[in-house]
This record gives structure tokens, sequence and C-alpha cells, in this order.
């Protein structure tokens, strides 16, 4: 069925409810470590040993740097799961608007008043809109 302004716009509200909706945010995934340790006389080298663990932590990147952090607690744990899973449904939404915003874009007439200079990239005579810009304190200078 073919989508209409009103409805996509019907839509996007009801993606920005769901986005206002959610609870306590974090970015990040939660991993868990466990297993074999390096010492070859521990006993998680005994046949039948479930190993150490399991261990959860958390990892995300800052400044393109991985950042680790750890739960003390297995309430801790949980608390963060809850946090990274909000922050995955806040992705899932955001995505969800701007293909939702996109296609609003292309069905959104274009106004009347726009002249056809800005319509083909602003590259025609100065407008009154320009104007306003450069009155605004735009530094840029226009070589005519
Ligand atoms: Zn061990």
């Amino acid at each position: 069925m073919p989508d209409c302004l009103a409805s996509l716009e019907a839509r996007r509200a009801g993606i920005l409810r769901a986005i206002g909706g959610l609870g306590d945010l974090r970015a990040g995934s939660i991993t868990s470590t466990g297993g074999r340790c390096g010492n070859p006389g521990c006993h998680c080298h005994r046949p039948g040993d479930p190993g150490h663990g399991p261990y959860y932590r958390l990892t995300r990147k800052v400044k393109g740097k991985t950042v680790t952090e750890t739960f003390a607690t297995e309430v801790e744990r949980r608390k963060a799961q809850g946090e990274v899973d909000e922050y995955h449904r806040f992705q899932q939404l955001a995505r969800q608007l701007v293909a939702v915003s996109e296609q609003i874009c292309r069905l959104r007439p274009v106004q009347p008043s726009w002249s056809p200079e800005e319509k083909d990239g602003g590259r025609g005579p100065v407008t009154s809109l320009d104007h306003q810009c450069m009155r605004a304190g735009a530094s840029e200078r226009r070589s005519k």
C-alpha cells in the first residue's frame, strides 16, 4: 500500500513517543568470559569441571578505544544488561526514525516560495535568504 505523508508522519510520531518512553540506556555490549585458566594444576583442567566463571564484562568504544567494565555482583550485571538492551532498542528506533523521515522528505512537496535556483543547489542569484544569512554574521564572502 502506498504511504501518504499523513500516515508517515503518524508513524514518525509513534517512533518519537517510543524513544521518549525509553529508560536508562548505555552504549556497549556485554559478553561473558570464563572457562579454563592458564594454570594446568587448577581444578578447571580436570575432566568434567565446568571451569571458571562465567564472568561478564561490558565493552564499549570511547574515541576509538575499547573500554571494559566488569561487574562485582550479579545484580549489577543484570542492571547493566537492561541498560544495554534499552540502548539497542534506541538504536533500532533511531534507524526506523531515519527511514520514515527519509520517506517524508521525498514526499514533502517543495514550498512554492522557493526559487528554482535554490532547488538546483543554491548556485543561482543571491536570494533574500542569503542576504539574511550574511546579516546574521556569516564570515564567508561571496565572489561575483
Ligand atoms: Zn583454573
